[in-house]
């Protein structure tokens, strides 16, 4: 899996008031604690992705306690001041220590109609306030049996690849790229390692034909869909699956911790 650090993402969507996130986060991180020797030595990460109104209060006990616990935000505003009512700038979550932040999710992209023209202007947005975009690409269930798998994926990257190497100059910008097939997300049925690795590694091809082999080569692709710990080792032994975004299953911190344990089995 070349040197890419593995990232096992917990995405709350609008689950969890910053209470409930207080327990859960200490939770998790109990959880974690006995296997926290493996994480070291792997460098895994592990990063929740709560609302907003909960980012404060996860920062506080992240830094407070010293937790080995990344976090982000599930989406950003485009802009980065303004008059833009109910957005959130990724200047404020940079001043709230948020390393991540989700872009075009497709709950995103099928509620509030956010082309890719928009997730790539809040993939810049991210990348302007020196943030980590996990930017989210998958086909439906329509799009699967029209296109195939990889087609849909690898043109919502290549909208926002295209934005991004137009213009810039030096080294690739830090960005993860989350596949996720619609049809898979909530529905408890995950596509299988073999489906989800093809499409990775047409992902990832994309990335090194428009950022090159460097990109390629660092750029971590996680898988999303229905993860469970009962399914994630088989996804993380696929080459070009370098860790999981999870949505139902990370609010329930043990199951949660179960699946980032997996990590410490990669390559074993
Ligand atoms: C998600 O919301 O990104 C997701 C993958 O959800 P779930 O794990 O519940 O399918």
């Amino acid at each position: 899996m070349a040197d890419r650090i593995p990232l096992i993402a917990g995405n709350w969507k609008m689950h969890l008031d910053h209470l409930q996130a207080i327990a859960v986060v200490q939770k998790l991180a109990w959880t974690l604690q006995d296997a926290r020797h493996s994480y070291k030595a792997d460098g895994a990460e592990v990063a929740v992705f709560p609302p907003f109104t909960d980012l404060r209060s996860v920062q506080t006990l992240i830094a407070g306690d010293r937790l080995e616990l990344r976090f982000g935000a599930q989406d950003l505003s485009e802009h980065d001041a303004g008059a833009y009512t109910g957005e959130v700038s990724g200047a404020f979550l940079k001043a709230l220590e948020c390393r991540y932040v989700l872009v075009g999710h497709s709950e995103r992209r099928q509620y509030h109609g956010e082309s890719d023209a928009v997730c790539a202007a809040k993939v810049a947005a991210a990348l302007r306030h020196g943030l980590v975009p996990v930017l989210c690409v998958g086909e439906t269930a329509e799009d699967l049996e029209a296109h195939g798998a990889a087609a849909v994926p690898v043109a919502q990257l290549r909208a926002v690849l295209e934005t991004l190497s137009a213009g810039s100059s030096g080294a690739a910008p830090e960005l993860v790229v989350a596949y996720e097939p619609v049809w898979a997300i909530g529905s408890g049925q995950a596509a299988t390692s073999e489906q989800a690795q093809a499409v990775c590694a047409a992902l990832r091809i994309a990335i090194r034909e428009m950022l090159g082999d460097e990109a390629a080569d660092a750029t971590r692709i996680l898988y999303g869909g229905s993860v469970k710990s009962g399914n994630i080792a088989g996804f993380l032994r696929e080459a070009d699956i370098d860790g999981a975004l999870v949505g139902g299953a990370s609010l329930d911190p043990v199951e949660f911790a179960a699946i980032a344990r997996f990590q410490k089995h990669v390559g074993v």
